[in-house]
């Protein structure tokens, strides 16, 4: 496909704070573009990104969308975020206004094999992990999307010879389908209800995520995480060969535990590398986000040194599991990220010790039934707070039944629950903030939450 952007006026929709927005718009300007950024959000809201963009000529319209902007422009570049029935987007649609996405472009013009990895919980931990693995080889290689940094304004330096790794989220692959074009290894590391505020039902959910394998050829690869039921039945969609991965099951073609190895099966050859007792981040899920990193990185030339050096030295990312700090032998841990049940059970699961957890917050349309029973079987005190705090305290109390563990408590701003956790905690125990729910009610995005837990911690 090609596309002509010199002195096209063209509408970006959604600016947002997570690079996006800010990539696309930087983009279409250097190439001569003439662009409008439009955003629900106000200019103080958006202001880390209009920072990023200060140095260029863009005209903003803040606060809210204008009919203009939609009918008398040559294209609408449409944020993964902005829902399907915004008014504006039928507006262009009826103006017969061309419509497109960042990483659609990006998908088109990058001239560099992809890996591309989506699921729906461990996406950045395993872009991250992957990425650090092949940093280390001969091989450029190039790590962004949902992950926070568009590579639209990089495409300039990407030669065919480099490799990209990117995060994708389910909005960014239903745009995907659209240009009939998957990455060439593409990783799934889960698929559990997410974001049904924005689907009609699950399964359009799944249909979403099938973006990353529809339209692989069959020299590709698809690396799907064995222990994950709903990816088992995938193998018969991938038109390209599949690898597995898992925790639990040995496997012929694909990464597996055995004692302190990982080993790697690949292409008929296989490799052991003992490294698992020194891996640094905790929980089974890292686990799993390691193999499916060690794997696509194999695949695009790493080795086993590089694999054993990155799994034992990375200490994870900012607001996923992450260690703040010890006081009177309490230790507090920010899990602000988890904004799925999924990902927060997964955190509540992973510690020996008694935790007391900080959960709750915007409703997205989550079930909390197997949380709640996560919660009553692993914590010994849950704080709540947010939309969802009612909901979650109803169904721990039924999972709980007469059992005076865990003590529930509800609480009005997070600073509170803070000192009610922190009034609670016993030496030798975790507090643990892992929310299970988005932080639009009460924050910014869960990185302002992640901070204000973390300063509150600091701050003791
Ligand atoms: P994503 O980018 O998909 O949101 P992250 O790597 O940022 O994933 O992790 C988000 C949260 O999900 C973390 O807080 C962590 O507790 C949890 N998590 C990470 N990896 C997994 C996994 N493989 N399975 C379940 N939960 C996970």
């Amino acid at each position: 496909m090609q596309y002509h952007f010199k002195n096209k006026k063209i509408t970006v929709m959604g600016l947002g704070l997570f690079g996006g927005g800010v990539g696309v718009a930087r983009f279409l300007t250097m190439q001569g573009a003439h662009v409008t950024v439009t955003d629900v959000r106000t200019a103080k809201e958006l202001s880390p990104s209009i920072k990023q963009l200060e140095d260029l000529r863009i005209c903003y319209k803040l606060g809210g969308h204008y009919d203009e902007d939609f009918i008398n422009t040559d294209m609408v570049i449409v944020n993964p975020a902005v829902p399907k029935d915004s008014r504006f987007i039928h507006l262009a649609r009826n103006n017969h206004v061309p419509m497109d996405s960042e990483i659609n472009i990006f998908f088109q013009l990058c001239p560099a094999p992809i890996i591309g990895i989506t699921g729906s919980n461990g996406k950045s931990t395993t872009t991250t992990l992957t990425g650090k693995i092949l940093q280390q080889t001969q091989r450029k290689t190039w790590v962004g999307g949902n992950i926070g940094k568009s590579l639209l304004s990089d495409l300039e330096e990407i030669q065919p010879s480099d490799i990209v790794v990117l995060e994708l989220s389910s909005f960014q692959l239903e745009e995907l389908l659209k240009t009939q074009k998957s990455p060439d290894i593409s990783v799934v590391t889960n698929i559990s209800p997410n974001h049904l505020d924005r689907y009609p039902a699950m399964n359009a959910y799944i249909q979403a995520k099938k973006g990353i394998i529809a339209h692989q050829k069959p020299a590709d690869y698809a690396i799907l995480n064995y222990d994950d039921p709903e990816l088992r039945s995938w193998a018969e969609g991938c038109k390209g060969n599949v690898l597995w991965y898992s925790t639990k099951t040995t496997l012929s073609d694909g990464a597996f535990i055995d004692g302190d190895s990982l080993v790697l099966s690949v292409k008929g050859k296989t490799i052991k590398i003992p490294c698992v007792s020194g891996i640094r981040i905790p929980g089974i899920h890292n686990l799993q986000n390691i193999l499916a990193a060690s794997c696509a990185a194999y695949l695009a030339g790493t080795n086993e040194r590089y694999i054993e050096n990155t799994v034992t030295t990375f200490p994870g990312l900012e607001h996923r599991l992450e260690f703040v700090r010890q006081v009177r032998g309490v230790q507090y841990y920010n899990d602000s990220k988890a904004t799925t049940p999924e990902s927060a059970m997964a955190a509540v699961t992973a510690f020996r010790a008694p935790v007391i957890l900080i959960a709750g917050g915007y409703d997205k349309g989550s079930d909390f039934e197997e949380f709640a029973g996560a919660c009553a079987r692993y914590a010994r005190a849950v704080i709540l707070i947010g939309k969802t705090a009612k909901k979650i305290q109803e169904l721990i109390i039924q999972k709980k039944g007469n059992s005076e563990i865990p003590a529930i408590f509800t609480l009005n701003t997070f600073r509170e629950a803070f000192q009610q956790a922190t009034a609670v905690a016993k030496s030798g125990e975790v507090i643990l903030l892992s929310p299970a729910c988005a932080s639009y009610d009460m924050f910014l995005n869960y990185e302002e939450r992640g901070r204000q837990f973390k300063d509150m911690a600091l701050a003791l």
